[in-house]
């Protein structure tokens, strides 16, 4: 059927972190945007997302007395990616978060509250935002709202890049059934990831094609970005590298239990592997340590054994068990309850029999670690867990949560310039197609590497939305180009 024909200087695909941030940027140089969002509403991956931001030498770091800079950061950073981060993209990405993530995003009103120490980092820098991903993105859309440059169109799947004389030129959208072209100067793809689409992740990882894997990130993270530039040549990178988390079982309202659910806050629990055998220190349970751990099992696939006082503080990182801020007791206790994939016994012995482990064996793991605690050791002697805050298991009912390796965050994506400009296949860049956030492995194609430090995904889609806000405003003629302000050293 056919539909409207529109002009802008800008198009945006994706209505997330880097596509809002995008929008910003390039309404600010003075260029109309139309921003294209399937969903909806605006918000993306990053709305439900727990918000945290990796940013080295802040304000709130400071008020803590906590020394760290861009140079601290970024040797945690290349460590932890392994050899295969972008260097020259991290570095960009770390000088300038403090004045164009962490004071900027402050422009918008958001407050940063907290700071956590993850794993990889010599200091705290996680910086959680009051109300997660949701308070930073209300923040960011109020603020396109007011600058009134950005037309939102919601509901608007994108399903082709237009090209005139070799270079692309707008976007073709499907809108209440009929056909929409949005016609502009230059488009920037900012999709997000493929995580919330199995078929893609085992395509780029088929060792694990045997094994039940879980998606796990936001509904609209199915890599149809991804399709837009494959069909334009684009040159893709690092596409097997992703996030995969232990900490999740699988959602029992989803019907095909394929959707996966992110649990936390439970401290002192252990984990067993099928034959009832621990197999890791549990409270290394970040990506780069804990997702190799579980990979090697066989089946790569654990137990989460709790007791009744460790689920107390559960948490789970999905928007139907919290209100904002406030967690949702009655929804975690359904799911303990429910879920075909937690078993529940009085006695360990039972709850082995029911997960079908070894039982001496599982029984002598419990054994082994209670006594530990109960002898006042500062780790247990199996893996060195720190056993500070740690309980007995005593305290029936206990609990088994099924654990199977959950794809939540992409490492690789389209390989883009430092302006966020698009390369093909021969390296040589696509006229009018920029890319940013998580289609682009975050930032250029692999800021990453083969882990991250937390906070590095949503931090450098924001970062990245913005840079190519501003280049492809410059593209239409408004603006000069991001600039920015690094941190002066
Ligand atoms: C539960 C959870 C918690 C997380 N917590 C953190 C955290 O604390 N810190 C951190 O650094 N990272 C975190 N992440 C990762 C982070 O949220 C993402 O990496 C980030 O949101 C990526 O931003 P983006 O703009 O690229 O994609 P998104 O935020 O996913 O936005 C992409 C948008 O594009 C839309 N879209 C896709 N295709 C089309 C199309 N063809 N037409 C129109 N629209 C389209 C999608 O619907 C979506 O709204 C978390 C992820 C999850 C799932």
């Amino acid at each position: 059927m056919a539909g409207d024909l529109l002009e802008y200087d800008i198009a945006v695909i994706g209505g997330g972190a880097a596509g809002v941030a995008a929008a910003l940027e390039a309404g600010a140089a003075g260029a109309k945007v139309a921003l294209l969002e399937q969903a909806d509403d605006i918000g993306g991956t990053a709305a439900i997302s727990g918000g945290g931001c990796c940013m080295a030498g802040t304000p709130l770091q400071e008020s803590k007395g906590i020394h760290d800079t861009p140079d601290i950061a970024f040797e945690d950073w290349v460590k932890c990616g392994q050899g295969a981060a972008d260097e020259q993209w991290a570095r960009y990405y770390l000088d300038h978060s403090l004045h164009d993530l962490y004071f900027w995003m402050e422009s918008y009103g958001v407050k940063w509250q907290e700071l956590q120490q993850n794993e990889g980092n010599s200091v705290p820098r996680w910086h959680r935002p009051a109300n997660n991903g949701l308070g930073l993105m209300t923040a960011l859309i109020n603020g396109m709202k007011s600058q009134g440059a950005t037309q939102v169109f919601t509901t608007t799947v994108v399903d082709k890049l237009l090209v005139r004389d070799g270079r692309v030129c707008g976007v073709r959208a499907m809108r209440a059934g009929a056909i929409t072209e949005i016609r502009s100067k230059a488009v920037i793809v900012a999709s997000g990831g493929f995580n919330s689409n199995l078929e893609m992740v085992l395509q780029v990882r088929p060792e694990l094609k045997p094994y039940k894997i879980m998606a796990g990130s936001g509904p609209g993270a199915t890599g149809s970005g991804h399709r837009l530039l494959r069909e334009l040549g684009a040159y893709f990178t690092h596409m097997g590298e992703m996030a995969f988390y232990v900490y999740a079982t699988p959602d029992y309202r989803d019907p095909q239990a394929s959707r996966g659910l992110v649990f936390r806050g439970i401290s002192g629990y252990i984990w067993v592997n099928q034959q009832g055998s621990r197999f890791h220190d549990e409270s290394r349970s970040g990506a780069p340590a804990a997702t190799p751990a579980l990979l090697q099992q066989s089946p790569p696939h654990a137990w989460a054994i709790v007791d009744s006082q460790m689920t107390g503080a559960m948490q789970i990182a999905d928007p139907y068990y919290r209100d904002g801020d406030n967690i949702l007791r009655d929804r975690i206790k359904e799911l303990l309850e429910r879920s075909p994939f937690i078993r529940c016994a009085q006695t360990l012995e039972e709850l082995a029999r029911k997960i079908e482990v070894d039982v001496p064996a599982f029984l002598g793991e419990v054994e082994q670690y209670n006594q530990a605690v109960e002898s006042g050791l500062a780790r247990e002697p199996r893996f060195g867990k720190p056993l500070k805050g740690c309980k007995k298991f005593d305290t029936p009912p206990y609990r088994a949560i099924q654990l199977f390796p959950l794809a939540r965050k992409n490492f690789g994506g389209v390989k883009t310039d430092i302006r966020c400009r698009v390369f093909n296949q021969h390296f040589e860049l696509i006229p009018g197609l920029y890319a940013a956030g998580e289609v682009a492995g975050m930032a250029g194609g692999h800021i990453n590497g083969k882990a991250g430090l937390e906070g590095t995904m949503i931090g450098p889609s924001f970062f990245s939305g913005r840079v190519a806000g501003g280049w492809a405003a410059h593209e239409a003629d408004f603006g000069p180009g991001f600039i920015g302000k690094a941190r002066e050293v």
